[in-house]
This record gives structure tokens, C-alpha cells and sequence, in this order.
């Protein structure tokens, strides 16, 4: 974080029910001007209602939501200055796309529109009506008018749901190209770890109302603070171990580890950091292959180490079979995992 702070969540807290937990627990995060932050966390966790309560559609119970220093948290939503694109779109029904995205735009005219529209692969659409497009097509338009007014932060929930695979993708790059290059900020909301570790700078991964971590995004997939962000972000092994100092004694052997630790330890170690081969002549395997998984460009070998069963990423190249004696080697740091409420 640094002094260009754009927007301060402070404390923010909300209950439906006066005896229920609360959905939005003592929640407290800052964002750069410019970044994109990625709220990520499993159904029910209180994305949405966090998002609500930023852009002014949700009251808090406790807790303030700054933007530049001010505090908006009595603010109606239409004044706060945000932009937003919520799951139901909310396209003006009697305007076309292009009047849809001149609407409140900064700049006007048509070279403006056909620039957004392109954006969002929909060249040439600007005289459709919203009920003339698909969902996805209603979701993309939507975005567009989102970019178009460059408020200083938009709040997106699940902004790529309603796209295709191969779009989404380019989708999020060419967006993510405009809002660097415009300098707008982002919050959204999303269950999708590669759209997190795609699109976001940084991401915090929510459980139960709370963030459990918020750090870059390649901080938070490298270095996980527990088991849920780590298996919520992508596969792993999850490993327990005998650590004193900077390395940890596993089935694998000893590893060294990102920061010292000491006695029992859980560790996480993504399997594109392990590497297999075959055992040459006279060679100690410290494993065997049990399952093969092929996925095109690359495997997943699952491996029985001493006892313990760890997946590992190769290459399509190596081609191993089920059954064959392997040596599994390390290739980076192991992970120690504090401890995960469940
Ligand atoms: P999803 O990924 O499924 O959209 P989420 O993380 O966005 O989930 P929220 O929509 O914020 O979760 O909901 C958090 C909890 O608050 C849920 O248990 C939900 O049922 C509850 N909740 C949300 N809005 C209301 C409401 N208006 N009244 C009562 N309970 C609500």
C-alpha cells in the first residue's frame, strides 16, 4: 500500500438477523488508485453484500467506507461517484447499445462508442436494443457503460459469468489493458480463482465475512497463509512435517521452507513445483506412480511417496506410466500453513 489510497473499508460489519452471525464481520481493506482487487471466497461468504455496502445499496451495522479520505458511508448511492455493474445489468431498455453507453459517458461521439464496443468484442452493435442481445452480450454492454463514464472506481460482481471460455479470456485481457491505461479502479467479485489470479493486482480471499489474506496475487498463490486460501486458489499438497529453522522434514525429504518454523507443520507445495522422473540404474526411487492424468499440454502424475500420495505437473514429454518407480524432487520453497478455522 502506499499514500495514493483511493478507497479505505473500514471495520465494515452486517447482520441480517439480530441473533445471526454476521455475514460482513469487522471487514477492513485499502486499494491503490488504479488497482483491481479481487474479493474471492465461496458462496455465502459476503462478497456481495461487501460490494453493497461500498457502492451505498447496503446500510452497514458498523464500520466506514472511504473514497479519497471522504467518508461515504451515509451516502446515497447515486452521489457517491461510483461506477457499477451488478449481476443484472440494468441496461436503459428503450435505448439503443450506443445510447446505453453514451449515457453519462465523459466523452461523447460515436468514435467513443464504436472504441468501447470494440473493447468488448460487440464492433459494430451500437444500434441494437438491450432486448436484441444475448445475456452475455447485455453483460458486455453493461461493461462498457461502466468504462465509458471513467469514474475513478467501478465495482463489478462476477463481471465475465455470462461469457464464454475463449472470450472471457480475451475479454479480461483487453479490459484489463483499458483500465490500466485509464487509470480506473476495481473491486470485484468473483468465485473464480483463475479470474482472480488473471485479472486482479491484488486479491483477498474471504471465509465466514472475514479476509483471511490479502496480498498480490502472486503472493497470495505462492505463498499461502493457510489450507483454505491454498486449496482455494488452485491444486496443491498439502503435506504435514517436522520444521526447525528454515527447512521441514516430509515424506519428500527435507525441504527448505519460505520462512522458518519450527515442531509440527502443514505445508503446501503446488504441483507444478515438484518435478518426476524415472529412476536411472542402481538409482533409490522415493516413490511410484499410481494414477496418470493427461491433459493435453501437460500430466498430473499422482505419486505415492513413502506412504503419502502427492500430484506433480510435468510436461506432456515425459510420458511415465502407472506403476513405474520415480524420483520426486522439490524445485522451490515448501509453504508452512498457519492454522485454518474451520
Ligand atoms: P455468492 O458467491 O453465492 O454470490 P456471496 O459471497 O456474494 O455469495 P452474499 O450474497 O454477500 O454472499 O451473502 C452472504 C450471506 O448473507 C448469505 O448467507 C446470504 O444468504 C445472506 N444475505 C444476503 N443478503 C441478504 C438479505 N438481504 N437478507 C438476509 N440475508 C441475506
Amino acid at each position: 500500500m502506499t499514500d495514493n489510497i483511493l478507497l479505505s473499508v473500514r471495520s465494515l460489519t452486517r447482520r441480517f438477523t439480530s441473533s445471526g452471525p454476521a455475514v460482513v464481520d469487522d471487514l477492513s481493506f485499502d486499494l491503490d488508485a488504479g488497482e483491481i482487487l479481487a474479493l474471492i471466497g465461496p458462496s455465502g461468504c459476503g462478497k456481495t453484500t461487501t460490494l453493497r455496502m461500498i457502492a451505498g445499496f447496503e446500510t452497514p451495522d458498523a464500520g466506514r467506507v472511504l473514497l479519497s479520505g471522504r467518508d461515504l458511508t451515509s451516502m446515497p448511492a447515486e452521489q457517491r461517484g461510483i461506477g457499477m455493474v451488478f449481476q443484472d445489468y440494468a441496461l436503459f431498455p428503450h435505448m439503443t447499445v450506443g445510447e446505453n453507453i453514451r449515457f453519462g459517458a465523459r466523452r461523447k461521439g460515436r468514435e467513443m462508442v464504436a472504441r468501447y464496443l470494440g473493447m468488448v468484442g460487440l464492433d459494430g452493435f451500437d444500434q441494437r436494443y438491450p432486448d436484441q442481445l444475448s445475456g452475455g452480450q447485455q453483460q458486455r454492454v453493461a461493461l462498457a457503460r461502466s468504462f465509458a463514464a471513467e469514474p475513478r472506481l467501478i465495482l463489478l460482481d462476477e463481471p465475465f459469468s455470462n461469457l464464454d471460455a475463449a472470450l472471457r479470456s480475451a475479454a479480461r485481457r483487453e479490459i484489463r489493458r483499458l483500465l490500466k491505461s485509464a487509470g480506473i479502479a476495481i473491486v470485484f467479485v468473483t468465485h473464480d480463482q483463475e479470474e482472480a489470479l488473471s485479472f486482479a493486482d491484488r486479491i483477498a480471499v474471504m471465509r465466514d465475512g472475514r479476509i483471511l489474506q490479502n496480498g498480490a496475487a502472486h503472493e497470495v498463490y505462492d505463498r499461502p497463509a493457510d489450507a483454505f486460501v491454498a486449496t482455494f486458489l488452485g491444486r496443491t499438497n498439502l503435506l504435514e512435517g517436522t520444521a526447525e529453522g528454515g527447512f521441514v522434514r516430509t515424506s519428500l525429504g527435507l525441504l527448505p521452507l519460505t520462512r522458518p518454523a519450527s515442531g509440527r507443520v502443514s505445508i503446501s507445495l503446488r504441483p507444478e513445483r515438484l518435478g518426476i522422473r524415472a529412476v536411472e540404474a542402481d538409482e533409490q526411487p522415493n516413490g511410484r506412480i499410481v494414477a496418470v492424468e493427461f491433459k493435453g499440454h501437460d500430466m498430473t502424475y499422482w505419486v505415492d511417496c513413502n506412504g503419502v500420495e502427492v500430484q506433480v505437473d510435468a510436461m506432456q514429454s515425459i510420458r511415465l506410466a502407472e506403476g513405474t518407480p520415480v524420483c520426486v524432487a522439490v524445485d522451490g520453497e515448501a509453504v508452512p500453513l498457519g492454522d485454518s478455522k474451520q
